[in-house]
């Protein structure tokens, strides 16, 4: 019989496969997608947010688990588990040698990135590459693979693991971790999730899916249905203001638009409906697909002039552009008459100051409503250029609740054989908001406790974590 059957492909999953497998277990991982497709949202991902009190190789200054800690507080509102959000900064301070041992490589930061060269180590070919180095680290240890095998049921007796089951296949294990993500590709659900909105419309069919096709929440269904306990808002995600362009699956970090704190973002009725630039963009790009998503019709406009030309990021396909806002107008299929009026007004708002887009500056705008609080500089320069978006789903925070050991509870008491990492339990510590590079930290962290409790579930030695 298996000892450990670990159950997703991504990082939490490969981390937890590999920790099992080093402590002694034999170990079987079920990945839905196939070969090609492996690796979840993790194969998007670029780097991962570390504690460090010196600067380390790839990272800079310090970051301290106080000011780690600072940063969560703030993003989620309070909405956090101290004790396991402080499991998880530890944890990423110690992390790096063990994923180096495993064939990642790490970067420092390329230009565009940031604010993050102090607290972000990249990975060197970013997440793909992350991901292949641990399949291939994984095949070598003695890890079993089998790909195309998506869990549609789990067998459990009073919270205690007996076996999976994928299309009428069973797979008994000794023990088991869940790290098959979230539900964000799961159309169904998060129509269901978001409801219906005043105007008659369900903003969630309007959502493009940033990463992986198949994380369908299957095994979260399968947990709520044996009465797990839960946390977290099915409403609360991860989603980002995307290009409109985007494939409805996988478009992944391409497809990102970066100019919003550099021009004004209005809906199609012509009008502004946020501050623009409340704060540096890595701070608030995560707001922007919750607020592109109450729009009418779920969409909106991103406007710059020739001023903001090479300082962001430049997206993969080129906007509309034109020689006035009225030719822009009608290249986007605005109103004209909305658009001029929006923007003479913001035009004649904003007070000038001194241009900075690497601080807060004093560029802002007076008596606007919204105002523009930071960057605000009139659109006046040709040619104009429109980005069109789309709220981006990145991933949802609705989860199962863990311990410190990363055991599934059932009324109140954990699981002694069924553990849980990643996405499936990231709402424990991110209950709402989101810092850049955390999602990578609470799978490495969590999947490597997994691992190891697993592992030592089935009679294996409980090692320690360096
Ligand atoms: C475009 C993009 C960029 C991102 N960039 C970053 C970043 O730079 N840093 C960061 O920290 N985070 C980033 N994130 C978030 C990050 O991807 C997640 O936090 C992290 O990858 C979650 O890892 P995971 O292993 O829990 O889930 P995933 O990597 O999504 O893995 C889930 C796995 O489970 C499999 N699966 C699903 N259902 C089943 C089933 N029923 N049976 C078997 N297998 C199943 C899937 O196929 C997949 O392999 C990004 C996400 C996206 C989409």
């Amino acid at each position: 019989m298996i000892d450990v059957l670990v159950i997703g492909g991504g990082n939490a999953a490969l981390c937890a496969a590999l920790t099992a497998r080093e402590a002694g277990a034999r170990v079987l991982l079920l990945e839905a997608a196939p070969r090609a497709w492996r690796g979840g949202n993790s194969m998007h991902t670029r780097n991962l947010r570390c504690m460090h009190d010196a600067p380390q190789d790839v990272l800079s200054g310090s970051y301290t688990e106080e000011e780690y800690w600072q940063d969560l507080f703030e993003v989620t509102a309070g909405h956090t588990d101290e004790a396991l959000a402080r499991l998880v900064i530890r944890g990423s301070a110690t992390c790096r040698p063990w994923m180096q041992r495993h064939g990642v490589r790490f970067q420092p930061p390329l230009s565009g990135a940031l604010h993050v060269a102090r607290t972000n180590a990249f990975f060197l070919g970013g997440g793909k590459a992350l991901v292949n180095a641990y399949y291939r680290s994984a095949e070598a240890m003695g890890v079993t693979v089998r790909y195309d095998t998506p869990v549609d049921t789990l067998e459990l007796q009073d919270g205690h693991f007996v076996a999976a089951v994928s299309g009428g296949q069973r797979f008994a294990a000794r023990a088991c971790v869940l790290a098959a993500g979230g539900f964000e590709s799961n159309r169904a659900w998060l129509r269901e999730a978001y409801g219906q909105n005043a105007r008659g419309e369900w903003p969630a069919d309007q959502f493009l899916i940033r990463g992986t096709r198949y994380n369908q929440g299957a095994l979260l269904k399968a947990m709520m249905a044996a009465g797990a306990d839960m946390v977290g808002d099915p409403a609360e995600a991860h989603c980002v203001a995307i290009d409109a362009r985007a494939p409805r699956y996988d478009g992944g970090i391409a497809t990102r638009i970066d100019c919003v704190s550099l021009g004004v973002v209005v809906n199609q009725q012509g009008e502004r409906f946020h501050d623009e630039g409340e704060d540096f963009w890595p701070k608030r790009y995560a707001i922007w697909g919750h607020l592109v998503a109450e729009q009418p019709g779920q969409i909106a406009y991103a406007l710059i002039d020739a001023k903001a030309q090479g300082r962001f990021m430049p997206p993969v396909f080129a906007g509309t552009q034109a020689e006035t806002p009225a030719a822009l107008a009608e290249a986007l299929g605005l109103p004209q008459e909305a658009l001029l009026r929006t923007l003479g007004t913001y035009n004649a708002a904003c007070r000038a100051g001194t241009f900075d887009h690497t601080r807060l500056d004093d560029c802002h705008t007076e008596g606007l409503s919204p105002p523009k609080s930071h960057w605000a500089l009139a659109l006046d320069t040709p040619p104009y250029t429109g980005y069109i978006l789309r709220p981006g789903i990145t991933f949802t925070y609705l989860g199962l609740k863990v311990d410190a050991t990363a055991a599934a509870h059932f009324g109140g008491t954990p699981s002694d054989n069924l553990f849980v990492a990643g996405e499936m339990m990231a709402g424990n510590i991110l209950g709402q908001g989101y810092t850049a590079g955390i999602g990578m930290s609470i799978g490495t962290v969590f999947g490597r406790i997994a691992g190891a409790r697993a592992a030592a579930a089935t009679g294996q030695p409980l090692t320690p974590l360096s």
